[in-house]
């Protein structure tokens, strides 16, 4: 059974993340970019179910500019055996674009199931899953807390308000990640050396036949208000009397 993981390049999370002075955007000049953390862990998911001896080729896919290679052989140096990258140079790959770059690879490549992240942590849009799941017509689960995979089916639990849920969908099907799935493994110096030796294609959305122009216009970034400086209360009247006349909450 083949893996398919697509993986995104984002502003590392420990990272403190600036508007641009024009508020065209984030400042992306000199930041650390890092794999998206979700990412990671379906990285890992497919990695164990390699392991295990479910999966038998796990492939990564990113769709972004060539700097996008750092990040996949990320992935290969933690177990992944191949990657592809979909190189759209400058452009803004929006949601729907990728959903639809990993049709165009789903359609190559006929992988019996894709784990992706949750959400990518830098435009947080939860929709890359959901959308290529459509676009198939292949059943989803998405946040996954536990994954099993036997008989063409996975039995996945999700994480929903309140609890779990455990669901089985027949394969092909489409899986995205919750935190708190498993903890990824860091890449010894030996596998980082060997990652680089792995298969690493590179095509693009012109080969793969797939109209990437942005839908969506970004028409303002902005940061949040500063905080303002807290201050101290004499007693319970003084409390009681700023939250009445101050911040107006009662
Ligand atoms: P999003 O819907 O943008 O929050 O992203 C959800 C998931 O889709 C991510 O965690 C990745 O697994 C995948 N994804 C999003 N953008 C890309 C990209 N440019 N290249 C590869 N995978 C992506």
């Amino acid at each position: 059974m083949k893996v398919l993981v697509p993986v995104k390049r984002v502003v590392d999370s420990n990272v403190k993340v600036r508007a641009r002075a024009d508020e065209t955007g984030v400042d992306l000049a000199n930041v650390k970019m890092a794999m998206n953390p979700f990412d990671e862990i379906a990285v890992e998911e497919a990695v164990r179910l390699k392991e295990k001896g479910v999966a038998t080729e796990v492939v990564v896919v990113s769709c972004g500019p060539a700097t996008n290679q750092e990040t996949l052989r990320t992935a290969l140096a933690v177990g992944a055996d191949r990657a592809i990258l979909v190189d759209g140079g400058d452009v803004d790959l929006q949601p729907l674009a990728v959903a639809k770059l990993l049709k165009a690879l789903v359609a190559k490549e006929a992988p019996q199931l894709v784990i992706a992240g949750k959400q990518a942590i830098d435009d947080d849009a939860n929709q890359v899953g959901q959308m290529l799941a459509a676009l198939q017509s292949w059943p989803q689960v998405a946040f996954a807390s536990k994954v099993d995979v036997a008989d063409d089916k996975a039995k996945v639990t999700r994480e929903i308000d309140g609890g779990l849920e455990t669901l089985e969908v027949p394969l092909p099907a489409v899986i995205t990640v919750d935190l708190r799935l498993n903890e990824p493994r860091y890449a010894k110096l030996p596998d980082v050396m060997k990652a680089k030796k792995k298969p690493l294609d590179t095509t693009t959305p012109a080969e793969l036949g797939v109209d990437v122009a942005p839908r969506l216009k970004t028409l303002k970034v902005s940061e949040p208000p500063k905080r303002q400086g807290g201050g101290k209360v004499a007693d319970v009247a003084d409390l009681v009397n700023k939250l009445k006349n101050e911040a107006k909450v009662i």
